[in-house]
């Protein structure tokens, strides 16, 4: 009877059913045998295989959760084609740049000039040094930046923190802005549209910076700066010109978050800006 069996025994009799079932063998006994137990036998065998097939088409667990570069950073969908940059302006003066920044922000105001007014809390114009030497852009607020009026103020921003501080830098020592200043619904990929009307703002605070090095946080960023859809793998390690300066691509701080994996990669990308800058790690005491 089957249910005399052990798991050992029916563990290795599933196995030889398996074996001569892929022989093409199905009626192979030396003595007859219980038509219930071969019918039960013949059912976990087939059971098993479907089983193994099915599992052999799954990534393991930390796959799954660890998407690929590609799968985060996609770059916006081309629904139209891209616009032209505007001109670069001409150099302000160090001393006149706060004021040239307080004016892009009083003509931005309480803009409604794309759809993204509508759920925004706080605009989010940037922060920062406007005679800084390095100057990072992002893709859009998240909900802790909307919520603040800040850019990268949420975990991501801590995280960028961190890599300015492992630059040797202080945070307001920097510039900090995003492609889009309001923020996309469920953090979203700012849509074409959005991400045109809104540029040309990030284009003139980029003009009144004048930083030496630009780095670009994720693959939006790096396509509305260079004017490319590209995938980020192919942007990185090298140096770009845009609007008269340098620019390093370099993975999102929030992505990072979700591959830790890829840090020193970008670590590497923010070698290239030190370099550039004539920067050096700050000595560790
Ligand atoms: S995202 Fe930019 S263009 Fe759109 S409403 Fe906000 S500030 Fe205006």
């Amino acid at each position: 009877m089957a249910q005399s069996l052990d798991p050992a025994t029916r563990q290795a009799l599933q196995a030889r059913v398996r074996f001569y079932r892929d022989l093409g063998l199905t009626e192979f006994y030396r003595r007859p045998v219980d038509p219930a137990l071969l019918a039960t036998l013949v059912a976990e065998a087939e059971e098993s295989q479907a089983e193994s097939a099915t599992q052999s088409f799954q990534l393991p667990e930390t796959e799954t959760e660890s998407r690929p570069e590609s799968q985060e950073e996609q770059p916006i969908s081309p629904r139209r084609p891209f616009p032209n940059a505007p001109v670069v302006a001409d150099a302000v003066p160090a001393a006149e740049r706060a004021a040239a920044m307080q004016l892009i922000r009083d003509e931005i105001g309480e803009c409604t000039r794309c759809a993204l007014h509508k759920g925004r809390n706080k605009l989010v114009f940037g922060d920062g040094s406007p005679t800084a030497r390095l100057m990072f852009v992002g893709e859009g607020p998240g909900a802790d930046e909307d919520a603040q009026g800040l850019p990268f103020v949420g975990k991501a921003g801590q995280l960028l923190n961190n890599m300015i501080a492992a630059m040797g830098l202080k945070r307001e020592e920097v510039y900090i802005a995003n492609v889009v200043k309001c923020r996309p619904p469920n953090n979203r990929v700012p849509e074409p549209e959005e991400g045109a009307t809104c540029s040309p703002f990030l284009f003139r605070q980029i003009d009144v910076v004048r930083p030496e090095v630009l780095v670009a946080l994720g693959a939006t960023a790096a396509t509305w700066l260079l004017g490319t859809r590209q995938p980020l793998a192919g942007l990185r390690g090298r140096i770009h010109r845009v609007r008269g300066t340098k620019l390093i691509v370099t993975y999102h701080p929030a992505y990072l978050l979700r591959d830790p994996r890829q840090k020193k990669e970008a670590w590497a990308d923010l070698q290239i800006a030190m370099k550039e800058l004539g920067l050096k790690p700050p000595a560790k005491g």
